[in-house]
């Protein structure tokens, strides 16, 4: 395909309209490719972190810890005990002797000194390799002092962060589905995989809120043992973030009859979209007509907001590679309300059926890649001529290195992005970022075609 691509990523990368296919997604990433991807207990860890009364203990050497420590802008209203890492800081003895003590006596000294209504003990790569039998440690925990604890088994080599996804999601369920609090009548929604990131989470259960319907449970966004344990007893689960909580939809429509609806509130189309959604499927008109109402008056204030920036913006050219599908086909669809065109997409973890739609979106031309490496993303958003890159904390440096605008979509930043507001605050953010003088200065000769050389 590409001078710099390996031989074995070639199925994992599609131009459309060059006859390259589907995208090959889904499997290990390739050894030595130096994957962008998260690794598993990465995955089970940004979804279980905004638990924010929870006690969360990383089983194994401190540099796993360190590596997900406070990586979300996740927001409380109440406990900041979420906000602290926790490891039992493995060391070599214990890699011999076995870290099962270690770990008990880190539960024990928990229990005793901050009494947390649940710890969730991940155990990552070097306990998968020990053995260490981490369950019976939750087992014997649980009966001496009663509260929960729960065994994430996400060594970060057994799979890839879409496997971290599902175990959070078992562990959720594993909370939820033990004593659940279920009311005679049902009420209301659960929103699922919103993560209250610069209080996004709180600005969606406004809409709602003046709609009338009430939120039951955030998931896992400003939430607390007591709430998840309330989720049962709403009437629907609203899932934005579908990579990470589909398998937890499908898994409390099983337990307990709740239907689900995915919903995106990124861009003034998706977030009308998802409001007029949610209304239909609970059926009455009365939600109905304030949603209408409160999409009319918010999408007229938000496009008055951003109007003056699309002269600056037009036929700027963006490239994205996110966490999941569902944002990125998000994305692509806000990039054309600010009429820039998208010549990169890929995900860590996007699905086939989500590359499905990456490409009926996308313009011929645009490069659609499954769990890119740096030297990938650099090539093509070189030979694209790409403006700005949106990504998170590892594409960050990558794009700064090549003198390339960025713009923070996860788990760090600090900046609301969804729903009205969020559209606003996302126009300004790109328009600050690729109009930005310094880029003049870093880049080199402009090369035929668009392309540059730093
Ligand atoms: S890959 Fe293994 S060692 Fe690295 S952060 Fe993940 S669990 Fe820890």
């Amino acid at each position: 395909m590409r001078a710099g691509i390996l031989k074995e990523r070639e199925g994992s990368i599609a131009i459309k309209g060059a006859g390259t296919g589907s995208v090959s997604c889904g499997r290990d990433s390739v050894s030595g490719a130096v994957s962008q991807r998260a690794c598993v207990f990465c995955g089970a860890r940004v979804v279980l972190n905004p638990i924010t009364d929870a006690f969360h203990l990383v089983h194994g050497p401190i540099g796993c810890a360190s590596y997900t420590w406070d990586i979300r802008g996740s927001l409380s209203s109440g406990p900041e005990l979420y906000r602290r890492s926790f490891s039992t800081d493995l060391r070599e003895r214990d890699v011999v002797f076995g870290g099962v003590d270690r770990l008990r006596a880190a539960v024990s000294e928990i229990a005793e000194r901050e009494r947390p209504p649940v710890v969730f003990i991940y155990s990552t790569c070097l306990v998968g390799v020990i053995g260490d039998d981490v369950e019976a440690v939750c087992r014997e925990a649980e009966s001496r002092y009663g509260i929960r604890v729960v065994n994430v088994k996400a060594p970060g080599f057994a799979g890839h962060k879409a496997m971290g996804y599902r175990l959070a999601c078992e562990a959720i369920m594993d909370v939820i589905s033990r004593d659940p609090e279920i009311p005679r009548r049902r009420e209301g929604i659960n929103i699922l995989g919103d993560y209250n990131l610069a209080g996004e989470a709180w600005m969606v259960a406004g809409y709602f809120r003046e709609m009338g319907v009430p939120v039951v449970s955030t998931f896992t966004g400003d939430s607390t043992f007591a709430s998840l344990r309330r989720s049962p007893g709403a009437r629907l689960n609203v899932v934005q973030c579908a990579g990470s909580m589909t398998h937890l939809a499908r898994s409390m429509e099983d337990g307990f009859g709740i239907p689900f609806v995915k919903a995106s509130f990124f861009g003034l189309a998706d977030t009308r979209s998802a409001l007029l959604n949610v209304a239909d499927l609970l059926g009455s008109g009365e939600v109905r007509r304030r949603a209408l109402s409160l999409a009319r008056r918010e999408s007229r204030r938000a496009e008055r907001a951003v109007a003056p920036y699309l002269p600056g913006l037009r036929g700027k050219k963006a490239a994205i590679f996110v966490g999941g599908g569902f944002k990125a086909i998000s994305l692509i669809r806000q990039f054309r309300e600010l009429g820039m065109e998208t010549v990169l997409v890929g995900t860590q973890t996007g699905t086939s059926g989500d590359y499905e739609v990456i490409q009926s979106l996308v313009s011929p031309g645009t490069v659609v890649l499954d769990d890119a490496n740096p030297a990938e993303l650099e090539a093509f958003m070189r030979e694209k001529g790409a403006d700005i890159l949106v990504g998170g904390v590892k594409e960050r440096p990558l794009a700064y290195k090549l003198g390339i605008a960025f713009c923070d979509h996860n788990h760090e930043r600090r900046i609301p992005l969804s729903g009205f507001e969020g559209m606003v605050n996302f126009t300004r953010e790109i328009n600050l970022s690729v109009n930005s003088p310094v880029w003049r200065h870093l880049r080199g000769r402009a090369a035929p075609g668009g392309a540059w050389e730093a």
